[in-house]
């Protein structure tokens, strides 16, 4: 994980080129992208990452900070938000895209001001952290799936569509340690409407693709937890699978010498999916009974480890804690955003969100003070609108990789005139 490295400059004295650079457009943080900046509009160079593009390529304007659609300068703006902040009694931090420094601030103001964090995809996040708390799980490094796996099954998901070089980083990477030959690694899909072309192995070795019904997936583990306890199923087929193939499956991860099932809390859209991940995590802890399985959680986009991580640094609690009493309040239920707001349990919403989601805010009738890069147009019910830079783009920071393990650093690749999350939540707490 070297530094960024900025070359000379180029022929054109406002053309630069930084290498190493690592990119906080999915939580796989990639860290050897190379970025020019061409008097400040970014061309990025990231293997066949249209998500990356999307992010350091997004047009950038310099827009001044709104109050109810207004333009003002940064002090009204901060002024205004305040006077909010100042007058709200119950206050909910949202959306929470921002990177370490960015998630201290934040709570920092939550503190002060008696709030709730919640971050965007708070509901499935939830659907992880219940499994971990009600069963526990093994769960294994992107470093060990690149270096050690020989069997992935993907659960639900392709990976690509939401980490879109997760084939080319650690499924068919060139190189690995222990001398694992990555290409004779077996690619297992479970589901429908997946983009299955990254599973095909640089031989040309098409992956096994079971084709279950999506929201059944929880019953078709629980058959290869029977199947694998020695139990025979009454059934031909298991959510649109046939058991012949079960079987199959089975013998391949039982035949596994360090075997990985990886799921994604986003693509489990469906009433109490943590008891599909405690299945899997069953599964997985079934299975290590006879061979060495784990599994990976491949979710964590728009900065949501990061957040999490901070909160339970510093509060002691994951995400969705209320400081309102004065101290840390943890309950996942009653501090979920959308049931906060459907109930006007909250009277001002602080959004933010710098990285690709979530910049329109909620539908609320409470207040909203909006935190996020420059937009094309913004919600006219935000009562507060301040442009903020995005981490790793117009300023530097840090976030957690989607594995928790390590946190890297993000480069600054362009100057900028936006302020950074943390340096607006410094001017609000200066100011309350
Ligand atoms: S896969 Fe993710 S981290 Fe890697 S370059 Fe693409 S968006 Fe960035």
């Amino acid at each position: 994980m070297n530094p960024a490295t900025a070359a000379p400059p180029t022929a054109r004295s406002d053309t630069r080129t930084q290498t190493s650079v690592t990119c906080p457009f999915c939580s796989l943080l990639c860290d050897d992208l190379e970025v020019t900046n061409r008097g400040g509009s970014l061309g990025v160079s990231a293997g066949d990452c249209a998500r990356a593009r999307a992010g350091f390529e997004r047009e950038y304007t310099v827009q001044p900070p709104q109050i109810g659609g207004r333009s003002v300068s940064l002090e009204e703006a901060v002024a205004a938000a305040v006077r909010l902040l100042r007058g709200a009694r119950h206050p909910l931090y949202g959306g929470l895209g921002t990177d370490v420094a960015g998630m201290r601030g934040l709570l920092a103001l939550a503190d002060k001001t008696g709030g709730i964090v919640d971050h965007m995809l708070g509901d499935s996040m939830y659907r992880n952290i219940l499994a971990m708390q009600d069963r526990g799980w093994i769960l294994t490094t992107m470093t060990e799936v690149r270096n050690r796996a020989d069997v992935v099954v993907f659960a639900n998901l392709d990976a690509v569509s939401d980490h879109p070089r997760f084939f080319e980083r650690n499924i068919w990477n060139a190189d690995s340690m222990f001398g694992l030959p990555t290409k004779s690694r077996q690619v297992v899909y479970l589901g429908e409407g997946l983009n299955t072309r990254p599973g095909i192995s640089p031989d040309g070795r098409k992956p096994l693709h079971l084709k279950n019904e999506p929201e059944r997936l929880g019953e078709l583990i629980g058959a290869l937890r029977a199947l694998l306890a020695g139990q025979s199923l009454q059934a031909e087929a298991v959510a649109g699978v046939r058991v012949s193939a079960l079987m199959k499956l089975l013998g391949i991860m039982k035949g596994a010498k360090y075997g990985v099932i990886i799921w994604s809390p986003p693509r489990l859209p469906f009433a109490s999916a943590d008891l599909i991940v405690e299945a899997i995590c069953d599964l997985v802890k079934e299975l290590n009974a006879q061979t060495r399985f784990s599994g990976f959680a491949l979710g964590g986009n728009e900065g949501i480890l990061t957040a999490g991580a901070v909160c339970a640094w510093q509060s002691g609690y994951q995400l969705r804690t209320d400081f309102g009493a004065g101290f840390p309040e943890f309950d996942p239920t009653r501090n979920a955003t959308a049931r906060l707001l459907e109930n006007d349990d909250v009277d001002l919403l602080m959004w933010t969100a710098t990285f690709l989601a979530g910049h329109t805010p909620p539908a609320t009738r409470a207040p909203t003070i909006l935190l996020a890069p420059p937009l094309p147009s913004v919600d006219s019910r935000c009562a507060v609108y301040i442009p903020v830079g995005t981490p790793g783009v117009d300023h530097r920071g840090q976030m957690c990789r989607v594995d928790n393990v390590v946190s890297l650093p993000l480069h600054q690749v362009r100057e900028s005139a936006l302020p950074s999350v943390a340096g607006v939540c410094d001017l609000l707490l200066q100011s309350l």
